[in-house]
């Protein structure tokens, strides 16, 4: 038996982790996942790493999962699309072994009737089930002012809480582009969040509950670019830490810490940032690549079996099927996908967390 039950985790039990993790300086994987083939691939990776890890589903992942042809005038889609996810999860996760933190990415302002619809739809589920649809969401009102960001995201969690759920919130800016926000030109010093912000937050989100988390910007990058003018300070959080620890008179290290943008990143800044109180690391664009790879790569091995579907090198009526059937070459993508994380988990100090 694990140290965590397989499944979706909430609760006592989520907050156990969130301990584990920052106690223990590791932190988890969150996968951005936008269908079966990517949800199931991280559970494969996560089982055979024997640790937990976090699931999550931006906006456009979640409308992709109900598909892109359904109409969406009211966000039936996105809304629609992360409930039939976490479904899945809740279905299958208990077979793979894995505990799973079932979260939703960012959330700009014109997004919040998205999780809206998501903790409508959870509350439905609780009252059947007595546990969440989701373990968490996350808010994104970074673009806002610092009292209007913290008050929503408040708001948000008073909802939240009472289900055993956390929230994540975003306190400055993660640069490059995501989803459609382009923060590529932003000024610098909102890439580095500031301890008074932070304080402000951990002070607010106190009153409702322990089981927040935030995001704060030192520096990170969504996508991967070429090197920029922009330098990682994973001593941000450090220095958030200390400042909330004096002046709110907590805890070493109070705040659970949230790592945006980790792709590309150096194995010795991600554990910096580990030590300084981050749990969480998103890693979607090494992911996305890793899995386009492994199609790429079948593909180019073989070509000439994949140009019709009569056809090959053995003879010019010979079947392809094996080869465009979608099993194959999803299978592929897969599995480079799945090799790729577990590289993360190993970065992320994450190998054999529920033991
Ligand atoms: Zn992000």
């Amino acid at each position: 038996m694990g140290k965590y039950k397989a499944g979706v985790l909430f609760g006592d039990e989520l907050e156990a982790l969130y301990k584990d993790a920052k106690q223990n300086q590791f932190a988890l994987p969150a996968v951005n996942t936008i269908g079966t083939s990517n949800i199931n691939a991280t559970l494969e990776a996560a089982a055979k790493v024997n640790s937990p890890v976090i699931i999550q589903f931006s906006n456009g992942g979640a409308q992709f999962i109900a598909g892109k042809g359904m109409p969406n005038d009211h966000l039936q889609a996105n809304i629609s699309g992360g409930v039939s996810g976490a479904l899945h999860i809740h279905n299958v996760a208990k077979y793979y072994g894995v505990p799973v933190i079932l979260h939703t990415d960012h959330a700009a302002k014109k997004w919040l009737p998205w999780v809206s619809g998501l903790i409508d739809a959870g509350e439905h589920f609780y009252k059947e089930k007595n546990r969440p649809l989701f373990s968490s969401h996350m808010l994104d009102l970074s673009e806002e002012p610092i009292e209007e960001n913290v008050q929503t995201s408040v708001q948000f969690f008073k909802r939240m809480q009472p289900m055993g759920m956390a929230i994540e919130i975003e306190l400055g800016v993660t640069g490059g582009e995501e989803e459609g926000v382009d923060n590529t030109g932003i000024e610098n010093e909102k890439l580095y969040t500031q301890p008074q912000h932070v304080a402000y937050a951990y002070k607010e989100l106190s009153k409702i509950g322990r089981l927040f988390s935030i995001a704060a910007a030192f520096g990170n990058v969504h996508g991967v670019y070429k090197p920029v003018n922009v330098e990682l300070r994973p001593v941000i959080l450090k220095n958030s830490q200390d400042y909330i620890e004096k002046e709110l008179h907590t805890a070493t290290k109070p705040v659970y810490f949230v790592f945006h943008g980790g792709s590309g990143s150096p194995q010795h800044q991600i554990r910096e940032a580990i030590g300084y109180g981050a749990i969480k690391m998103n890693i979607d664009t090494d992911l996305q690549w890793a899995y386009w790879e492994g199609v790429q790569k079948f593909y180019v091995k073989n070509e000439a079996y994949l140009q019709g579907q009569l056809g090959n090198p053995e003879g010019l009526d010979k079947p392809n099927k094996k080869f465009y059937d979608p099993r194959a070459w999803l299978r592929k993508g897969e599995e480079t996908f799945i090799k790729r994380l577990e590289e993360a988990f190993d970065d992320l100090n994450c190998i054999n967390r529920n033991a």
